[in-house]
């Protein structure tokens, strides 16, 4: 609400991180701010704390409530569905004397926003399209893999059900967000659905179904199945549009594995289910098969926890081991280690190995290839190391030949072991890259580099069907977290999803082996 109203930056983000503290918090807070303690926790000040009491004591905070009753979110978000941005979508209310999502349908199905000033003709028809076209239910643009699979998995938590759609198939960009529910009876979780907070408005209902919008104007669909068709609509609901075609017509089943028993066809994993297949899919490789983490970072480039501290998490989510893999000085922007502090970090990394053994922090880089192919840090500094990634950072926009040439050269080092996210996309923010994957393959087949599938979930790189084509040329991949944080490190599981998705089966990932083979050298 804070966000709506253009307050200070800084206090939504003080709300949102107090939030963060509240819900990690191992007391109860209400207590703590019963008997005047909650500023002991980190992030709370003078000002939520009285928030708090406010809410403790009285059930509820006035200053919410009446933002609230002004701003209405569900037409916030219904607007931001629509392509209107927070304060257009008030003005719009206000124009139109309308309070809420379902009055404010109502008089644009009456005809009456033409009568609005600033809205022409073709604004109108494109509103109306939007608020009534049922057949086009998805986002403006694609949402980023962890958001949504935190959204969906969220309802479909509290509703006991499925998360299915784009998330279920664990894609880059979800387009398609769904959660699909068993039930008998359907208005009672039709009804549980559109009062969750995460759904603000509810655009369209049917007996068995809803589409709900977040504050953020993301549409979110409800499938209430009857118990003995829920596995169809699951089935349904998961594939791609042309991988259920090929299937259809589907049969009723109560579980996907009778759906697929009664089409006579084994199993598909979701991350499978992009085009039509019915063959035996192959034994994918599962997290529980990872054995470590070849790239993070910690404070002594732009990671926030320090060796000591990532190696013990590493260790507690029972990997045997870690390569801690900084940054070298021509990233730019982060500091980055030169070959004397490669060496004194050794040391920090020899006396963390002392504490956590026999689980293993390994030596590595994460090294800056130059615009030259040349790596940045000298040959000698780079033998001493367990694990060298080479990454392009900056000249990313290179033309084809030059970039490949580039990378082509770096590969050639001995000393590198993985080329770090290959085509250096931000999803939804920078384009891949030009580099020639072909000619990186054949190069990194001859030289026994691995490519990596980056789990940071704005890059998620090399993507599902680049790692298809790595595996089809015989080159092998490593699935990392290149995690910032401790926290960072649960990414692996974005990574090995994304190489399921290009079929890798864990023979063909470094990282599913022992430490014994990961050092060759
Ligand atoms: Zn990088
Ligand atoms: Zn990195």
């Amino acid at each position: 609400m804070l966000e709506l109203i253009d307050a200070n930056p800084y206090t939504a983000r003080a709300y949102r991180r107090a939030a963060e503290t509240i819900r990690g918090a191992a007391l109860p807070v209400a207590d703590l701010v019963r008997s005047g303690r909650a500023r002991d926790l980190r992030g709370i000040g003078p000002g939520i704390e009285q928030r708090l009491r406010e809410l403790v004591e009285t059930g509820e905070i006035a200053e919410l409530a009446e933002l609230e009753r002004e701003l209405a979110p569900d037409l916030v978000g219904l607007g931001r569905y629509l392509g209107l941005g927070a304060k257009r979508s008030v003005e719009l209310a206000r124009a139109l004397d309308v309070r809420t999502a379902e009055e404010f349908r109502e008089a644009a199905a009456a005809g009456r926003l033409r009568a609005v000033p600033g809205i022409g003709p073709k604004t109108e028809a494109q509103l109306l399209e939007g608020l009534f076209h049922e057949s086009e239910r998805r986002p403006r643009r694609g949402i980023l893999l962890d958001r949504t699979r935190e959204l969906v998995g969220g309802v479909a938590a509290v509703l006991e059900g499925e998360a299915a759609g784009d998330v279920r198939r664990w894609r880059d960009s979800c387009e398609r967000l769904a959660v699909v529910c068993a039930a008998a009876e359907p208005r009672p979780v039709v009804e549980r659905f559109a009062a969750l907070p995460q759904v603000v408005a509810v655009i369209e209902e049917g007996e068995r179904s809803a589409v709900g919008v977040t504050i953020e104007g993301v549409p979110i669909e409800l499938l209430a199945a009857e118990p003995k068709r829920f596995g169809t609509a699951l089935v349904r609901a998961t594939g791609s549009p042309a991988y259920v075609a090929a299937l259809e017509p589907l049969p009723d089943a109560p579980d996907e594995e009778g759906v697929y028993r009664a089409l006579d066809l084994p199993w598909c994993p979701p991350e499978l289910r992009e085009e039509p297949f019915r063959g035996e899919p192959p034994a994918l490789v599962a997290l529980d098969e990872i054995r470590g983490d070849l790239h993070c970072h910690t404070t002594w480039s732009d990671g926030r926890a320090s060796v000591e501290e990532m190696g013990r998490a590493a260790s507690e989510r029972g990997y045997e081991y870690l390569a801690i893999c900084d940054h070298t000085p021509a990233v730019g922007a982060v500091r980055g280690l030169g070959p004397d502090d490669v060496r004194r970090q050794a040391e920090e990394i020899a006396a963390a190995n002392e504490l956590l053994a026999p689980f293993r922090i390994l030596r590595g880089i994460e090294c800056d290839i130059l615009p030259d192919g040349q790596l940045d840090l000298p040959d000698e500094a780079l033998a001493e190391l367990d694990w060298v990634q080479a990454s392009v950072h900056g000249g990313q926009r290179m033309p084809r030949r030059e970039l490949t040439k580039r990378v082509e050269e770096a590969l050639r080092n001995p000393c590198v072991r993985c080329l770090s996210h290959p085509k250096g996309r931000y999803i939804n923010r920078r384009a891949e890259n030009a580099l020639d994957l072909e000619r990186v393959f054949e190069v990194a087949l001859e030289e026994r580099v691995a490519l990596e599938v980056n789990g940071l979930p704005d890059r998620l790189d090399l993507r599902g069907e680049h790692v298809r084509d790595a595996l089809e040329a015989g080159v092998e991949i490593v699935c990392s977290t290149d995690a910032h944080s401790v926290r960072g490190l649960g990414n692996i599981e974005l990574s090995v999803a994304t190489a399921r998705r290009g079929w890798a089966t864990a023979e063909r990932v470094v990282n599913t082996r022992p430490l014994r083979e990961i050092l060759r050298n």
